[in-house]
């Protein structure tokens, strides 16, 4: 699909939003069990005066309608293990794949890959049912209250604890070192506060293009 560079900015990998998406073991947990995914290309809007949380595009490689990225919202930005449903065409728009998920999913592979085909085509029934009433959707979501944000960037912190602490360790076969729990706990909570945070600055922008 081509795009207007001059009324899109045009987003893939190669983009450190989304380069930070691949690399961020934290993110694992987000991709595999909550669904939440990032399509391959996303569009933002030039040239105008709305915040960048409301000038974001994804396109649909198959039937090339722009939606708006806040169909993906609220509830609708879960569960989407098997990537984007497009609501115009029924195709599934294809996402980036976090580096850590992939190493996860493959070594477990023997465990959910006989049952990939019977998984997806049940995930796939209820697509239907939970993007049919879009057309009152015309707005995006309001933005999350600082708290919200501020709960998530904690929760991001306590997940990259977890596997930095824990499960890398355990995965590597070396020693979960006691003492240096709780430095390591605390690095990480002001990690995912400072990321959110930028987040919530960065989404809420005028300025960026
Ligand atoms: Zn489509």
């Amino acid at each position: 699909m081509e795009f207007d560079k001059n009324t899109y900015k045009v987003y893939t990998w190669k983009n450190w939003m989304y380069l930070h998406y691949i690399i961020n073991p934290g993110l694992t947990f987000n991709e595999l069990v909550l669904g939440q995914r990032i399509a391959k290309t996303g569009l933002v809007e030039r040239n105008t005066d709305k915040p960048f949380v409301a000038r974001n595009y994804i396109p649909c490689p198959h039937c090339n309608t722009l939606h708006g990225s806040h169909i993906w919202s609220g509830s609708r930005g879960f569960y989407n293990w098997f990537g984007l449903y497009c609501p115009n065409c029924k195709g599934i728009i294809p996402c980036i794949r976090n580096a850590t998920s992939f190493i996860v999913l493959a070594i477990s592979s023997p465990l959910w890959y006989p049952f990939k085909n019977a998984l997806k085509k049940s995930w796939y029934k209820k697509q239907e049912e939970r993007f049919k009433n879009l057309q009152t959707v015309n707005e995006p979501a309001p933005y999350s209250t600082t708290k919200q944000w501020v709960l998530g960037g904690l929760l991001f912190g306590l997940i990259m604890f977890v596997f930095n602490s824990f499960i890398f360790p355990l995965m590597a076969c070396q020693k979960i070192l006691i003492e240096n729990l709780a430095v390591s706990l605390a690095i990480c909570l002001l990690g995912g506060l400072l990321f959110t945070l930028f987040m919530k600055w960065y989404l809420s922008s005028k300025k960026i293009n």
